[in-house]
């Protein structure tokens, strides 16, 4: 069926029940189906943003973790986790929301390779439940979401790093900055690497826009989806310091386990 005629059936129908309110939700519920971050099934009634019974799935990092990186530990008495103590890290601190497990990759891959922005209203949501008082304690100047580079962006269409900076940036009253960082050479995908290859591969992924001439903040916080070895948000840091940039935090709405 051709397109056009297809819209006007549909707003015809619409315009026939228009006092009916329910029916419209239906058949926006047909036409545009929000679904579970969880479990990836069709959310009814519309308005909820995940399915009851999907709600504890993720595992929400809980204490011990890591006083660097917010990674789950094992032991009480641990205070930094095995990378924590190995590498000098140049950001000052970070905050993760989940445990980086099957299911929240899975999750986050549909948000990110199929188009699933909806799933960023639980995703901050949840960041802002677990993290809005530890945010507004270190209050940065600004939320910076880790960039992408600029043909994997027009590609996807939108940088899931910055969805979640905008979504937490609202709610705190802090504003994000999305031009202040650029990934410049187009890096291989950092999965199949070991931890010395992420490394390399990052060093020189990022450098500041021009158009800024110094770092017009002091204290800033980064904005990213996964943080797994920790060199990808580090070599943002590692920019970051260099133009001027005193103190550097992150949130990530999921992490590796520290063991
Ligand atoms: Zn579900
Ligand atoms: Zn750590």
């Amino acid at each position: 069926m051709h397109y056009d005629t297809l819209c006007c059936i549909i707003s015809i129908y619409t315009v026939n029940i228009s006092k009916r309110g329910e029916e419209n939700i239906r058949i926006l519920d047909y036409l545009y189906p929000s679904r579970c971050p969880v479990c990836g099934d069709i959310i009814s009634p519309r308005q909820h943003i995940v399915c009851p019974g999907c709600v504890n799935t993720f595992q929400v990092i809980k204490e011990p973790k890591c006083l660097k990186c917010g990674k789950p530990l094992e032991q009480e008495e641990q205070e930094y986790c095995f990378d924590c103590t190995k590498i000098n890290y140049h950001y000052n601190r970070g905050y993760a929301l989940w445990v980086y497990d099957k299911n929240v990759r899975k999750s986050i891959a549909n948000f990110k390779f199929h188009n699933r922005r909806e799933y960023s209203k639980y995703y901050i949501q949840e960041i802002l439940h677990y993290y809005k008082k530890e945010i507004i304690t270190i209050s940065p100047e600004v939320l910076i979401p880790v960039p992408l580079h600029k043909s994997k962006l027009k590609e996807r269409g939108f940088n899931q790093a910055d969805l979640l900076a905008r979504g937490i940036g609202e709610s705190v009253g802090i504003p994000v900055v999305e031009d202040y960082l650029m990934r410049c050479n187009k890096t291989k995908a950092q999965k199949r690497l070991n931890d010395r290859e992420r490394a390399k591969n990052l060093y020189g992924a990022f450098e500041v826009n021009p158009s800024y001439s110094t770092a017009p903040f002091a204290k800033v916080m980064l904005v990213d989806d996964i943080y797994t070895t920790g060199s990808t948000i580090d070599a943002c840091a590692e920019v970051l310091l260099r133009t001027g940039v005193k103190e550097i935090y992150f949130i990530s709405l999921s992490i590796g386990k520290g063991y």
